[in-house]
């Protein structure tokens, strides 16, 4: 056995493997992206397996592996989110924002804030059905973009500097741009982009409102965004 050492995680995703072991794609704290080995988890008396189902935040004690993946020896529950569970909505939502930190971030350098903040959606969503709102998944996605790194420019033309007649979105320039750099853009109205700065600005808890329609434009800004500067393609949230 390699070197044990403990972590604190989020399941991503677990997969089937063998007879009765389960693959966890881990989202950690302080090594980022972890795989891992779950033995015999999916035998009917396993103690580990309750814990490790999918969107549950777990403290682990792991085996490092000669490949890539650990072996889990111990786990405890920090959070498992029942409530999120019985709502089809949140469950979507969590789901959606696993799936969304699984693809875009997945190496092994640690992003701390990344990790909180996807804790922090997880509990919110657990905390109260309210909270599965399309603004909600938005801010979420606005704020793991910038927790990635890859939060576009909103503040001035993201080509020319102007910071007037902001009514485009520019993905290849990598933000909001003015009407004569609209180039390769699309239309993002005023509502669309203050939604974006709002979502950035404020707590994850108070996503700003908006209308269906800047919701559309948003979501579209922040995944082609990330087409274009991640190489990641996400699920639009609807
Ligand atoms: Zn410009």
């Amino acid at each position: 056995m390699g070197k044990s050492y403990k972590t604190e995680a989020v399941v991503l995703r677990s997969i089937r493997y063998g007879e009765a072991d389960r693959v966890l794609h881990l989202y950690t704290p302080d090594r980022g992206r972890v795989g891992a080995v779950a033995k015999g988890v999916r035998k009917v008396k396993s103690r580990l397996g309750g814990r490790l189902e999918p969107l549950s935040r777990v403290r682990l004690v792991m085996y490092e592996g000669r490949g890539e993946l650990s072996t889990i020896s111990q786990a405890d529950s920090v959070h498992s989110h029942p409530a999120l569970r019985e709502r089809r909505a949140s469950l979507e939502r969590a789901t959606q924002a696993c799936e969304a930190v699984l693809r875009l971030l997945d190496s092994t350098e640690p992003n701390r804030p990344a990790y909180n903040l996807l804790c922090h959606e997880l509990a919110l969503l657990d905390s109260s059905a309210e909270s599965a709102s399309r603004a909600q998944a938005l801010a979420f996605r606005m704020k793991l973009l910038l927790a990635a790194g890859f939060a576009p420019e909103l503040a001035s033309c993201a080509a020319c500097g102007e910071t007037e007649h902001l009514g485009a979105f520019s993905p290849s320039a990598g933000g909001v741009v003015c009407a004569g750099c609209e180039a390769g853009s699309f239309p993002l109205g005023e509502e669309a982009h203050r939604f974006l700065v709002g979502a950035l600005a404020r707590p994850l808890a108070e996503a700003p409102p908006a209308p269906d329609t800047a919701l559309s434009q948003a979501d579209r800004a922040i995944a082609e965004t990330l087409e274009y500067h991640a190489h990641v393609r996400l699920r639009r949230v609807t």
